[in-house]
């Protein structure tokens, strides 16, 4: 089924070309080069993780190949760019999963219209959202189109599963990877917000990972430093409060909704207390809300009002590490159909350091 593409190109805060995509400059300069020598292919699949720019990228090279203004990067003003960005252009196909899968009949659906001619452009677009969910007959249909593809006919594949796309596919397209951002470019990228704290925006881009997309929606949320003492108290409550109050907790976080990222916030705070163990240099720290003193002991940060660390720590290496590697090990199983509160409860007690 085609889908009005209206509602993905809702992105009125497309002003330029390819320079809105940062930290892929190799991707975008081969684009560009494939752009400008008019050697187009048939096939192109973007894949990295959600948020990392690929529906983007997309339009953007789709503007590209119709733009009728430039040759390499799309002009954003031209009728055929305007069209394409308000999803209204007639050579534009947008094709989405139905369910839980791309099925052949939404393939069949446009096929016919794929092998006349552009009606506006010089290519015929046909973006493949999430194209690791294709069925195998729908994929084997694309290989057919593929074998002899309409001469204006570009295909975009976009996917966050390299790995359970047919590898008959992939072998079919120009691959190119967006890969996770440096600290640097997310830094650029969060620049817009206005955080009221420096470290709020150092949380972000720790638990982001290199992903524009997760820090842009993690930052519009806002919140992170509150959510990081929390977090904080939390461990310092478990490790040092009433044990009692730990199979309490265990129940009260395990039907938390943003369980999954308040592991990662706990995970950021034992990180950095293993960082500081092993190097006491503030300048590695993930966050700066822990700050050790000249003699490398943890140190309040009275005068901000931020959370308060007065002691050196008193767990070793060894613990850390061990709790680093359990909440990590949970983040995993989290996808799983596991008894929450029973893998709370195991984790509040490493915490403790009673297992
Ligand atoms: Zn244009």
């Amino acid at each position: 089924m085609i889908q009005p593409s209206s509602q993905v190109l809702v992105r009125s805060e497309i002003k330029v070309g390819f320079e809105e995509i940062i930290g892929q400059d190799l991707v975008l300069e081969s684009l560009k080069r494939t752009i400008k020598s008019g050697e187009i292919g048939h096939a192109y699949l973007f894949s990295g993780p959600a948020g990392s720019g690929k529906k983007t990228l997309a339009l953007l090279f789709a503007q590209a190949l119709n733009c009728r203004n430039d040759l390499k990067n799309p002009c954003q003003q031209c009728l055929s760019c305007r069209k394409i960005l308000s999803g209204n252009h007639p050579d534009l196909y947008i094709i989405k999963p139905q369910g839980a899968s791309l099925k052949i009949g939404q393939l069949r659906e446009v096929k016919d219209s794929l092998y006349l001619l552009a009606v506006e452009g010089r290519k015929k677009i046909c973006i493949i959202y999430d194209a690791e969910l294709l069925t195998l007959p729908a994929a084997n249909s694309l290989l057919k189109i593929l074998e002899e593809p309409p001469q204006d006919l570009v295909f975009i594949l976009l996917t966050a599963r390299l790995w359970d796309l047919p590898p008959t596919v992939v072998s079919r397209c120009t691959h190119f990877t967006l890969t996770p951002l440096p600290g640097e470019k997310m830094k650029q990228i969060l620049g817009k917000y206005d955080f009221s704290l420096p470290e709020e925006r150092e949380i972000i881009i720790a638990l982001a990972g290199g992903n524009p997309g997760k820090g842009l929606e993690m930052a519009s949320r806002g919140g992170w430093e509150n959510k990081y003492k929390e977090a904080f108290l939390l461990v310092k409550s478990i490790e040092d409060g009433p044990a009692e109050d730990i199979f309490l907790k265990a129940e009260e976080f395990s039907r938390r909704d943003d369980l999954q990222e308040f592991l990662e916030l706990l995970l950021l705070i034992y990180r950095d207390r293993l960082v500081l163990k092993l190097s006491s240099q503030e300048n590695v720290l993930i966050n700066s809300l822990i700050q050790p003193d000249n003699k490398g002991r943890v140190e309040s940060s009275a005068s901000t009002g931020k959370i308060l660390v007065k002691e050196e720590d008193q767990k070793n290496t060894f613990f850390l590490e061990k709790i680093c590697r359990a909440l990590m090990q949970l983040q995993g199983e989290l996808h799983h159909n596991i008894n929450l509160r029973l893998a709370m409860e195991v984790l509040f007690l490493k915490m403790r350091g009673a297992v």
